[in-house]
């Protein structure tokens, strides 16, 4: 990894936890880079500060995911500000958990809200633009509870299985236009997501994780960055889970 590429990449959800990581390392490849940012303004700023450091032009731009038309915004700053994207990651996620028994609508539908129709917005808006170049590359953030379900988490199981059939259907639909889209499905990592777990629920993950620890965003960045480079020409389609062996 490391060969330096001059293209520009899309991140949702960047201030933080994985997305941030993401941005950081496309930088490091020599990506120009745009992400959003829901509300931590100095946050954004802080990384726009540190991955243009490398030597990029990066762009932070405030942008709620829900937001069709502010996505929209994001995707047509970009392609002014800093040329046209040839590779998006969606990263903007969030959990709200409760058993289904006592699941509220609000719950339910702030989940599939953000991390389903998030997901939406952001490939539609850059999507139109990939398909009359003829290139592009889609990496979508799943979790393996999209792949396996997660007790207490039917909301975000379901918007992240979600995930993998928009991402499979969307792979069929634009391969025929040279775009390429994959899924990456993390296991327990390490960000401000899984800090507020209770210790036993942490305890319970860690002894049931084969490689015995959590993971690290900057792991789940270097599968992200592998998949959005010409290594990765002929992928698309698949979901990589990215876990430490806890789904064996
Ligand atoms: P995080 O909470 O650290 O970061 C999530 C980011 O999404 C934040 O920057 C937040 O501001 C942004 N975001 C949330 N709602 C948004 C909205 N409406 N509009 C724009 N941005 C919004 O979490 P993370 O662990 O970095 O998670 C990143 C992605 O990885 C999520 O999709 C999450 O579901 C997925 N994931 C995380 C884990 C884990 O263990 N941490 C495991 C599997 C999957």
């Amino acid at each position: 990894m490391g060969d330096k590429l001059s293209r520009v990449a899309l991140v949702s959800g960047g201030s933080r936890g994985i997305g941030r990581a993401a941005v950081l390392r496309l930088a490091q490849d020599g990506h120009d880079v745009a992400f959003c940012y829901r509300s931590d303004a100095d946050a954004a700023q802080a990384l726009e500060k540190e991955a243009s450091e490398l030597g990029v032009r990066v762009l932070a731009v405030r942008a709620d995911v829900t937001d069709a038309q502010a996505v929209r915004g994001l995707a047509e700053r970009t392609e002014d500000e800093l040329g046209p994207i040839d590779v998006v990651v969606t990263s903007a996620g969030i959990t709200s958990d409760n058993p289904l028994l006592l699941m509220t609508d609000e719950q339910w539908h702030n989940v599939l809200d953000i991390n389903l129709d998030g997901v939406y917005h952001v490939c539609r808006a850059a999507i139109f633009a990939m398909m009359k170049r003829k290139s592009g590359c889609v990496i979508n953030v799943s979790s393996v509870a999209g792949v396996y379900g997660n007790a207490r988490q039917t909301n975000y199981s379901a918007s992240k299985a979600g995930i993998i059939g928009f991402t499979k259907a969307l792979a069929k639909e634009a391969g025929p236009y040279g775009i390429r889209a994959n899924v990456v499905a993390p296991g327990f990592i390490d960000t401000d997501m899984t800090s507020t777990l209770q210790g036993g629920v942490k305890d319970r993950a860690l002894k049931s994780i084969p490689l015995g620890r959590m993971g690290r965003a900057d792991e789940v960045a270097d599968l992200i960055a592998y998949l959005a480079s010409d290594r990765a020409a002929y992928i698309t389609g698949s979901v990589f889970q990215i876990d430490g062996g806890i789904t064996i």
